[in-house]
């Protein structure tokens, strides 16, 4: 099923979840319980990250193809064009169709940290040349990411918005949204959108707090501001207690994400770092919240 066909007017909102392929025999077997446990909550859909330059595509395909056709779950396929020759692109892309895949998310990626790497000579700069190239091509929904915040590199927001809806315009037909820890961004990046003509749904990221690391590692790569308000409540939870950490980040979640539902978003898609516990307790709430 097409994700858009899930945001018709007059729908639930979708609670959906995003995985990346394991890195290791043992995060395997870990990723296999997870994808077990989550399977259980009934997400809308499930998504899948693909290393930029192609550095997972073995293990996004493999990881896409048991959760499409082994668990029956609907897959938003990622995919990372940077670097990547039309050819390449295609390979990829024809495989995903070749198993049945309605739904992918195309983004530019960044440069991988490996020095060997060279981008193809005639890969594609941006997000939207992706799209354009890709769109005519296959009959998938195809979606992009959208910045809340602005992207990292974007000179402002203003400008941001612009390429936001070039994407939409070559034709994303939706948009997932970078995680935030301030709702408010979110609901002016919504105001930024419309303004900008954009129609298309548009889905809030959510990422729990799993760690300090994580928390610091993620936000300065993608962007995200970690509020005060996140850094004071930090402050005041017992030093070095994970327990304690996870459940502040479980509780934040589930508030933002009730703020955000009842703003009328048309889904959440929780970000769940290939864990279970933080997600299981999240849409445990909203359900019981009668969302
Ligand atoms: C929901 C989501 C999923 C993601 N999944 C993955 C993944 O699976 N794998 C991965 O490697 N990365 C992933 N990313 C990260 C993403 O690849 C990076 O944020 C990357 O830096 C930008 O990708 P983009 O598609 O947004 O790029 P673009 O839309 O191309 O934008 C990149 C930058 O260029 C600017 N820009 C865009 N078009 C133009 C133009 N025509 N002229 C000048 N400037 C322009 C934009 O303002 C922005 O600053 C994901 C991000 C999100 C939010």
């Amino acid at each position: 099923m097409k994700v858009t066909d899930m945001w018709k007017t007059g729908q639930k909102p979708t609670i959906s979840f995003e995985l990346f392929p394991a890195r290791s025999e043992k995060a395997a077997e870990s990723l296999g319980r997870t994808i077990d446990t989550l399977a259980k909550l009934k997400p809308y859909f499930v998504s899948v990250t693909f290393g930029a330059g192609g550095s997972t595509r073995e293990g996004s395909y493999r990881l896409v193809n048991t959760l499409k056709n082994e668990k029956n779950l609907e897959v938003v396929a990622y995919f990372a064009g940077y670097g990547l020759s039309p050819k390449n692109i295609i390979a990829v892309l024809d495989d995903y169709q070749a198993i049945g895949v309605e739904n992918i998310l195309v983004v530019r990626g960044d440069p991988p940290q490996e020095e060997e790497f060279k981008p193809q000579p005639d890969s594609f700069f941006h997000a939207s040349d992706l799209v354009t190239f890709i769109r005519p091509k296959y009959d998938f929904c195809v979606g992009v990411a959208g910045y809340p915040e602005g992207h990292v590199n974007a000179p402002n927001k203003e400008k941001d918005i612009k390429f936001l809806k070039l994407k939409v315009d070559h034709g994303a037909e939706y948009i997932i949204a970078n995680y935030f820890y301030d709702n408010q961004y979110f609901f002016d990046f919504l105001e930024r959108c419309q303004q900008a003509g954009i129609t298309v749904p548009v889905i809030p990221g959510v990422m729990p707090i799993y760690s300090i690391k994580m928390l610091e590692t993620l936000a300065g790569l993608c962007g995200a501001t970690i509020t005060d308000t996140i850094r004071q409540s930090i402050n005041g939870l017992p030093e070095g207690d994970k327990d304690a950490l996870v459940a502040f980040g479980i509780e934040f979640a589930n508030r933002q994400c009730e703020e955000l539902l009842k703003a009328g978003v048309q889904g959440l898609h929780i970000y769940t770092m290939d864990r279970s516990k933080s997600t299981i307790a999240i849409v445990d709430h909203l359900r019981n919240m009668g969302f």
